[in-house]
């Protein structure tokens, strides 16, 4: 008996695998034909003057308007596009749609940068100097408008060629950020040989900062930027506090609900005009 017990579970176990490996596989198609069904859409997060409070530009964020699962977070998707490869066809996507928004921006007399994530498929596998240039020859946007954001781990996988490619971008006169920084596995050494220009202080240590420790990674962070003359971000800035404590340390940057969530580019425009006619949120 229990050895028929135990059949009936491998087989139940069995079906959970077959059922759990057909959903993420049906899922991986679905994502294929997600770009060319127009299921891909671009929101943008406000970035705001840390000192005048002004609005200074936004950051790209991809989500997927699944038909039957609704929106979808990039947290749930872009692994799988970059296990897939589908990252290069998405991302390829993001920057060209960003930009083009960014351009009409601009044409209406709002001078805003644009933030775009890219992930390390994109920048060892496309030929990312040639999608920036398409982007910007097709948009006439400035293009130190564009500032591109990548990870420390994305930085270290092959330092070699990171800095290569960096290079070539920043010839084009697009800034680059550090994303998620001090969350990575990294080495400081990067700063020193990495053209880069901003450092984004990720969320978690922006959550902290009602602790001391949390305080003083921030504090440390935005020290050492100031000190290599590099710009800071601060994202996920959620309170009132939060944003007094980093206008206190001179951030540069900030981004967070507090200013606004990630939104539609139509909604986005809307906050823009609130902001321009004064309207504090
Ligand atoms: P990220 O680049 O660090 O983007 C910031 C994330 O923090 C966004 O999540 C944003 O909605 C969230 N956030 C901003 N302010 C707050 C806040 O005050 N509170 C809270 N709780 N969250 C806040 P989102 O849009 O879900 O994106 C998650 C991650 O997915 C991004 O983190 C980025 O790593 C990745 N991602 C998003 N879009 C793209 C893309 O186009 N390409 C690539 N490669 N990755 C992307
Ligand atoms: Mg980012
Ligand atoms: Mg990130
Ligand atoms: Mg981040």
């Amino acid at each position: 008996k229990a050895k028929a017990e135990g059949g009936n579970q491998l087989l139940f176990f069995r079906n959970e695998m077959n059922q759990a490996a057909q959903a993420s596989m049906q899922l991986e198609n679905e994502l294929r034909n997600a770009v060319k069904k127009k299921q891909i859409e671009v929101y943008y997060q406000p970035q705001i003057d840390a000192q005048t409070l002004r609005p200074i530009g936004s950051e790209a964020l991809v989500r997927w308007n699944h038909p039957t699962l609704g929106m979808i977070s990039p947290v749930t998707f872009i692994p799988l596009a970059e296990s897939t490869g589908l990252i290069i066809e998405i991302g390829n996507f993001v920057l060209q749609q960003a930009v083009k928004q960014t351009a009409k921006w601009y044409k209406k007399g709002h001078q805003l940068r644009i933030g775009i994530n890219l992930s390390s498929r994109q920048f060892t596998q496309s030929d990312l100097m040639l999608e920036v240039q398409q982007a910007l020859s097709s948009n006439e946007l400035p293009s130190a408008l564009i500032d591109l954001e990548i990870t420390e781990s994305l930085a270290m996988n092959d330092a070699e060629r990171t800095t290569r490619l960096l290079k070539g971008l920043k010839a084009m006169g697009v800034s680059i950020s550090i994303d998620d920084f001090g969350t990575g596995y990294s080495s400081l050494a990067y700063l020193n040989s990495f053209p880069i220009d901003t450092i984004k202080i990720d969320r978690c240590f922006i959550k902290n900062l009602d602790t001391q420790a949390g305080q003083t990674i921030a504090n440390t962070i935005i020290a050492m930027a100031k000190s290599l003359d590099l710009e800071v971000i601060a994202e996920g800035i959620e309170t009132e506090e939060q944003m007094h404590y980093l206008q206190s340390k001179e951030c540069d940057i900030l981004q967070g609900f507090k200013f606004g969530k990630p939104m539609p580019a139509k909604e986005f425009e809307a906050w823009l005009e609130l902001q321009n006619q004064g309207i504090t949120q």
